[in-house]
């Protein structure tokens, strides 16, 4: 049976082992490192930089934990994401949301390069075929994944499953374009958008969130630029009224083809040179990327560490089953109500497909033993 080590958010005691960043640096040496990763290899720390408005992201001192520990076993670290934003806007990003050299400890790096299409192409399954894999987290031979749960307007739930698919996949592949990227997740087929002018009261937040500026309005006109378009599907996350739409696979394609898109990833690592660290902290609705951080729907509930993706994810979504809605939250909002499951009733999706077909495709176990943190 799988062991997820999980560290409680609350503080009993008033001394820095009882901190959270105390407790992160307590449970990666209760994991022990060595078993994982060798002196002078270099790992990567996969992370998600956040975006603009998006404060709520894993924060620097816990990623400035994690690499400390790899550093403590002779290993090299450096912290990386892929291309979300023109590529030197998205460091300038990280740097503003405290992700730098310096705060880290170690050099930050994008995965898929400046323009992000350094990517190999991986065979993944039967709904994805193949996929843009970030030549970085290809080539490296060893990787922590820090993911920040929340919520996800699409996934319903996000952490280790969607930042591994669609975080170490790149938006798009040189030649194949969105197909292979991103995108090929987001919307399965040809998915061109599709604007409905009866329904657009002319806001422009579409236009503005558009990450490759590919969005243009003439004489009261929607036009975007198809062949730039990588379908982030941003665009159709922030319509008030659901008037660009960009149609694909139903939900249950959606995230099994996260779960193929992380086994493609994790085809490219040896056994046991992949560690998972779940932060189950300011868990807000949305995802990183949006250009805004709402307010948390779920208290912190502290951070959980594992070499088993489907294990971290089921002990990850077992405890926030536990916790109630918080109050002046879009959860209060909606009418959600102690016991209700917070995350799929925001969102309407049946998220758990991620965890049992990561399993299926032998990804991990849902059984687990969720060891207590103790100093
Ligand atoms: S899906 Fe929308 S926001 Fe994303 S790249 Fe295409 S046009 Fe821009
Ligand atoms: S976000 Fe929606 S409503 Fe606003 S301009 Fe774009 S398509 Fe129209």
């Amino acid at each position: 049976m799988s062991k997820v080590f999980f560290a409680s958010a609350r503080v009993k005691k008033w001394k820095y082992s009882d901190s959270m960043p105390g407790k992160l640096e307590g449970l990666l040496k209760q994991t022990d490192l060595k078993r994982y990763f060798e002196p002078k290899e270099w790992v990567a720390v996969k992370t998600h930089f956040g975006s603009e408005g998006a404060h709520r992201i894993v924060r620097p001192v816990f990623i400035r934990k994690v690499v400390d520990a790899v550093k403590a076993v002779g290993a090299k670290p450096f912290v990386t994401d892929t291309v979300r934003i023109k590529g030197l806007d998205y460091l300038e990003v990280a740097n503003s949301n405290g992700i730098n050299h310096l705060s880290v400890g170690a050099p930050v790096v994008l995965a898929d390069g400046l323009y992000g299409n350094d990517n190999i192409m991986v065979k993944a399954g039967e709904i994805l075929g193949e996929i843009a894999i970030a030549s970085v987290i290809y080539d490296v031979p060893a990787m922590v994944v820090c993911s920040h749960v929340k919520g996800h307007i699409q996934a319903g739930y996000a952490g280790a499953i969607k930042n591994l698919a669609m975080g170490a996949v790149s938006g798009a592949h040189r030649h194949c374009g969105w197909k292979c990227g991103r995108g090929a997740m987001h919307t399965i087929g040809e998915g061109k958008l599709i604007w409905d002018e009866s329904k657009c009261v002319l806001c422009l937040q579409c236009q503005e969130i558009c990450p490759l500026e590919g969005i243009n309005f003439k004489d009261d006109k929607f036009s975007y630029d198809d062949d730039l378009c990588w379908r982030c599907g941003r665009c159709t996350r922030v319509c008030p009224e659901e008037a660009v739409k960009m149609p694909g696979g139903d939900d249950e394609m959606f995230m099994k083809s996260l779960s193929e898109a992380a086994k493609a990833v994790l085809s490219t690592f040896k056994n046991r040179k992949v560690l998972y660290v779940n932060f189950l902290t300011e868990i807000q609705p949305e995802c990183d990327c949006m250009p805004a951080a709402e307010v948390p729907v779920i208290q912190d509930i502290g951070i959980l560490v594992s070499d088993d993706l489907v294990a971290i994810e089921k002990a990850s979504v077992d405890l926030l089953l536990k916790e109630k809605p918080l109050p002046s939250s879009l959860a209060e909002d909606e009418n959600i109500q102690n016991g209700d499951d917070i995350l799929s009733s925001l969102h309407k999706k049946d998220y758990y497909i991620q965890i049992t077909s990561a399993e299926a495709l032998g990804l991990g176990s849902q059984e687990y033993e969720l060891v207590l943190f103790q100093e």
